[in-house]
């Protein structure tokens, strides 16, 4: 039962309830609305540019697409089309990229909003090795980022739904921006119950970790010892950090981004697409840093958490090497079926810091999905029900999406 006025759970029960109204009967199954911990609004009409590694993908197809985000009005239609999308796949609550301009970022904050979706969405902040159109002065996107986040925190949606800072990567941001974005993170942060929410890329090809460390030595700079200590001299480094990728570290980043607290955002669809190589998420498993999972819409082609997790079983699976006698369900080598829906819900709701979605609890978003899975008749008494749910998921038995108390998907 959801309270209709605040869209958040009053009660978890099984059978009918008086009163509400009917969602279903005992052939479907409710689960918390998906949490996506990576994607970029911007590009989701760029799914499927193959034949790229990644700094060229991101020139000749991303940033044309990002620099049409100039136009606010643009902005704000993507955004509620990208909104309905992610709801008839079940995605309530995602961590997001915008792009560097300031209006499309307030437009894409106020687009998802009115359609209930919660988590972040940030400014991507740029100023060099990217096309003069999404290059801005510093003290220009520091101010605009002020502004952006204070825009946030008076929407009705707050805090389910938050602004993030976004610088995109160390590539793409002078020393000068880095150390006014880690001021800014700290300032924001300062008497807050949560810091503010920090996204960005790191690690994610062998091209992208050389060009950042000579990108930030030089004239005036100590060489940094790694992509990682980058963010870390200038205090990006938080537990409210969300790295995408990191499928290159060494051993010494793996600690420093343990000893920080932050959370990596593992994107396996992505990392296949562009060819960046496959996250050891054993090893990162072991080290103890937090992970999340995300789609990263359009360097992933895939939308669907459930098929996103499916990708992180099997690039589990293929960095580990051949089968051996081994039980799938407590090898941290092998994430099973039930931790890989875990993790696209409370999971990354945890990792996050989405501390209103992922569960169905009382006082929590009224976030969930209602599915009617086409299977044979005992697939919930026989073997493992959420490997069957999940290696067979299909969209089409998506029967309704509810995001804040509301029916926001229903299908026809
Ligand atoms: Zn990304």
């Amino acid at each position: 039962m959801t309270d209709d006025d605040a869209g958040v759970i009053r009660s978890v029960g099984e059978g009918d309830a008086p009163g509400t109204p009917d969602a279903g009967s005992d052939d479907h199954v409710i689960t918390p609305g998906f949490v996506d911990a990576h994607l970029h609004l911007p590009q989701f009409d760029s799914i499927g540019q193959d034949s790229m590694p990644l700094l060229e993908w991101l020139n000749t197809v991303i940033f044309p697409a990002e620099i049409r985000w100039a136009d606010g009005a643009y902005a704000r239609s993507m955004t509620r089309r990208v909104a309905t999308t992610l709801l008839s796949h079940g995605t309530t609550t995602v961590a997001a990229y915008a792009t560097a301009h300031a209006e499309g970022t307030q437009s894409a904050l106020h687009a998802l909003a009115e359609a209930g979706i919660g988590g972040a969405v940030g400014q991507v902040l740029m100023d060099q090795h990217a096309p003069f159109e999404l290059c801005f002065p510093v003290d220009e996107q520091i101010r605009e980022a002020k502004l952006l986040d204070a825009f946030a925190r008076g929407l009705d949606a707050f805090p389910r739904l938050e602004f993030s800072l976004n610088p995109r990567f160390a590539i793409s941001c002078s020393p000068a921006l880095l150390r006014a974005c880690g001021q800014l993170a700290a300032d924001l942060s300062a008497n807050r119950e949560r810091p503010v929410m920090i996204q960005t890329h790191l690690s994610e090809t062998l091209d992208e970790c050389d060009l950042a460390v000579r990108l930030h030595s030089g004239p005036g700079l100590m060489t940094p010892a790694d992509y990682a200590s980058i963010y870390d001299r200038n205090g990006l480094l938080t537990p409210r950090t969300l790295l995408a990728h990191c499928v290159h570290l060494s051993a010494s980043e793996r600690s420093l981004i343990r000893a920080a607290g932050s959370v990596i955002a593992h994107c396996p669809t992505a990392n296949t697409f562009l060819q960046s190589g496959t996250m050891p998420r054993r090893d990162l498993v072991r080290a103890g840093v937090p992970l999340a999972l995300g789609s990263d819409i359009a360097g992933g082609p895939e939308i669907s958490m459930p098929r996103v997790a499916r990708a992180m079983i099997d690039a589990a699976k293929v960095i580990s090497g051949p089968a051996a006698a081994r039980d799938v369900h407590d090898d941290p080598r092998l994430p099973s079926p039930a931790r890989a829906w875990w993790q696209i819900t409370g999971g990354n709701a945890e990792a996050t810091g989405f501390v209103h979605a992922g569960r169905l609890a009382p006082g929590l978003s009224a976030d969930l999905v209602l599915v009617r899975p086409e299977l044979h008749s005992q697939w919930l008494t026989r073997g493992d029900p959420l490997g069957t749910l999940l290696y067979s998921w299909d969209e089409r038995w998506i029967a309704g999406v509810m995001a804040l108390g509301r029916w926001r998907y229903l299908r026809a």
